[in-house]
């Protein structure tokens, strides 16, 4: 690392080094407090830290300030304010008050909020999180903030993720204390969040509604080459595309975002980025930021980035896989194997909540992956399948089993883990055996969950593991607290967890058919569309869990669960509308000019004395199609018309159900029609164009 670069990373970033140069011991060291500790704000330090934050704001440019969250649209807000306050004699200062730092008040009824807001009491709060470093960019002093109602429900993806950060927290030093852990203060979840997304020519882009609108491709054939030659995954990164990720490096580094690996992905245009992992809920906000900045730095190197889950079709679409685990704050990972029998015997413990939670709640882990983009994806042959298991890896497994079954070589529990101890050091990332096609792999000292998609905002799928996790470490707390025999506990523990939740763990391929029947036997949910799986917040079991454990309310749950099946309605409306557009603006009369100039060109060669029938061949194929494609228009505005609005399930069914079928008859009549057409009539760009053109 060269001294420049040490210069730049964080260097736009209220951190550890910058708040000890700007504030006051005493302050420092309470601030501090609340961020590693989770102790309360105290109020009196907010007006220091804010004329602190300010000032160092200004050295930076910054003129305003903005409460930056996270509404429930996976995307971020925040209204910017200047720091200015006019003195009333012509002049102004800059100013900025604890008060304000802490604080604000945007209106909350023009963001989802699943009927827990009325416009009549619209106001929502902004609440200060100190535990996520403030930053500095394009002149504004960027404070990242909880959204929640008047009444205090939350609004946001970062309230509940908060709200699990603590769960985790405790019960996990439950467990650490029983173990004989006095100096862990508290439990963090670690996240890193590998992030896939397109690149694309911003001209050919510009020039496709579909992409603008919807951010995939309702239309196009594939292309002749696509990514049968697996030639594009960690291949040469074209310097275009070399000199868009520099920028975006230096860009994430300066936020303090620590960007890491950069590769190209299976498909042709397609990239990824991971991060080195952070605390989860910094890791949320620096992917949210990770996501904005590639639109943006890829707009201004003319290119554009596509994050939907399946940009082109039949080639493959993009995730985000979110590596999980948990870490003390004085460093120890509590999901590596230790190197001594007790240490082993602490991690079997963590190993198997995470196996019971997984297998009790799967429908909610799914769930948190579900939209209308990842449903392109999900199940594909690409991506995992919609049933959720967990790898850990023929060795793990084989000694989960002989605890379990108490098998011969293991008398006791100590031997059994002197066994494991000898051979789980193999059990790292790089030997350790892999696979690519689970859902949810252990990966040697972390999970590797690889549904969500790439759009998505991971606070759902953190703070739903939290909770899920939190919640069985606590009943595993209560029980090693009333052992009278604290070592046949732990092994019966693990017994009882391969006896009843052993069906969720699954090595093998997860793309076979075999699989799907496989899981059926063994009673695992497969929920195999966004709809099904958003029902899963109405599960009572689920919605205990994460009262229990302090997460949601049944309210919150309830509004959740409306504002993610609206969000799937309105995304099929939009984009069965957004295809009569262009089907109707763009690409029929395209069709019909083509389909005259060549009736034209019958009737020249027919003057000119030639019969050819291979011109009237297409004349023939080109008005078959016309008629198709209008068949299959008028059926698909019909079904836009009669949409079942009685209440939000039904809605969401029937766009299921009635309308992205006949979306998919209108796209394969106007895919197939295109191979006829010559590309000087075709009235947008090709998936060649697209795909190879960067
Ligand atoms: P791949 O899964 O493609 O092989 P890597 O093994 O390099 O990739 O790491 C994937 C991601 O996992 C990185 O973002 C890394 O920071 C993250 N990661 C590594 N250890 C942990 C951990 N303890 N907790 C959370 N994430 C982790
Ligand atoms: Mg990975």
């Amino acid at each position: 690392m060269n001294s420049d670069f040490s210069k730049t990373f964080g260097c736009k970033v209220f951190n550890d080094t910058v708040m000890r140069q700007w504030l006051p011991k005493n302050i420092y060291i309470s601030l501090k407090r609340s961020i590693s500790e989770g102790e309360p704000l105290q109020p009196h330090i907010a007006d220091v830290v804010a004329e602190a934050m300010k000032n160092w704001a200004s050295e930076l440019g910054a003129t305003h300030y903005t409460h930056w969250f996270q509404p429930m649209n996976n995307i971020t807000a925040g209204k910017h304010d200047s720091f200015v306050t006019p003195q009333g004699d012509g002049t102004a200062v800059v100013d900025f008050s604890g008060k304000e730092l802490i604080k604000g008040e945007p209106d909350a009824s023009s963001f989802p909020n699943g009927g827990l807001r009325n416009t009549f009491e619209a106001r929502g709060y902004t609440a200060w999180d100190c535990t996520s470093p403030a930053f500095v960019r394009d002149h504004t002093l960027y404070i990242p903030t909880a959204f929640c109602s008047y009444t205090g429900e939350a609004l946001d993806g970062k309230t509940p993720l908060l709200r699990s950060m603590d769960a985790i927290s405790g019960q996990a030093l439950r467990i650490l204390r029983i173990f004989g852990n006095t100096s862990s203060k508290r439990v963090i979840a670690t996240v890193g969040a590998e992030q896939e997304y397109f690149l694309i020519d911003r001209a050919q882009y510009e020039k496709r509604l579909d992409l603008k609108i919807t951010g995939r491709t309702l239309f196009g054939a594939n292309p002749s080459k696509g990514q049968q030659m697996d030639d594009h995954y960690c291949g040469r990164i074209r310097l275009r595309v070399a000199d868009f990720m520099r920028q975006l490096d230096q860009e994430l580094w300066e936020l303090g975002v620590p960007s890491k690996t950069k590769h190209n992905e299976v498909a042709p245009a397609q990239h990824e980025l991971a991060p080195v992992f952070e605390s989860a809920n910094t890791a949320i906000d620096h992917n949210q930021l990770t996501m904005e900045l590639m639109r943006i730095v890829a707009k201004r190197n003319n290119l554009a980035c596509l994050l939907h889950e399946k940009p082109f079709e039949s080639v493959n679409g993009s995730g985000k896989h979110n590596n999980w685990s948990l870490a003390t704050d004085d460093g120890y990972n509590l999901l590596d194997p230790g190197k001594t029998p007790y240490e082993n015997m602490q991690f079997l413990v963590f190993l198997s909540a995470v196996i019971d939670a997984v297998d009790n709640y799967g429908d909610l882990l799914r769930m948190t992956a579900a939209s209308a983009g990842n449903d392109h994806r999900l199940g594909a042959n690409e991506a995992p399948p919609a049933i959720i298991s967990i790898f850990l890896g023929e060795h793990l497994t084989s000694i989960l089993e002989e605890i379990a079954t108490g098998s011969e070589h293991a008398e006791n529990l100590t031997r059994v883990l002197e066994t494991g101890v000898a051979t789980l050091p193999r059990l790292n990332r790089d030997d350790s055996d892999r696979n690519r096609t689970s859902p949810f792999a252990f990966t040697g000292n972390k999970f590797e969950f690889r549904m969500v998609g790439s759009s998505a905002s991971i606070s759902q799928t953190n703070f739903v593991l939290n909770a899920i996790v939190a919640d069985t470490l606590s009943r595993f707390a209560d029980r090693l607290q009333n052992a009278a025999d604290f070592d046949n506990e732990v092994r019966k523990i693990v017994a009882d967890t391969m006896k009843e939740h052993g069906r969720i763990i699954f090595n093998g391929n997860n793309y076979s058919d075999e699989w799907v029947q496989e899981a059926a036997r063994r009673g695992l949910p497969n929920l195999s569309n966004t709809v099904d799986a958003i029902t899963a917040l109405r599960e009572q079991k689920n919605i205990d869990v994460l009262v229990r454990q302090n997460i949601l309310s049944e309210s919150e749950c309830h509004s959740r669960y409306e504002i993610r099946l609206e969000n799937y309605s309105k995304t099929i409306d939009i984009e069965a509308h957004t295809m009569l557009e262009m089907l109707h603006r763009q690409i029929l009369p395209a069709i019909i000019r083509f389909a005259g100039d060549t009736a034209a060109s019958y009737n020249n060669l027919k003057t000119a004395g030639f019969e050819n029938s291979a011109v009237q061949h297409l004349l023939w194929v080109l008005s078959e199609n016309i008629i198709r494609i209008q068949k299959a228009a008028t059926a698909l505005k019909k079904a836009l018309q009669e949409v079942d609005c009685t209440d939000i399930l039904a809605q969401a069914q029937y766009y299921r159900d009635q309308v992205t079928n006949k979306m998919a008859v209108l796209r394969k009549a106007v895919d197939e029609t295109e191979e006829f057409v010559s590309s000087d009539y075709w009235p947008m760009p090709t998936y060649t164009d697209l795909l190879h053109r960067v």
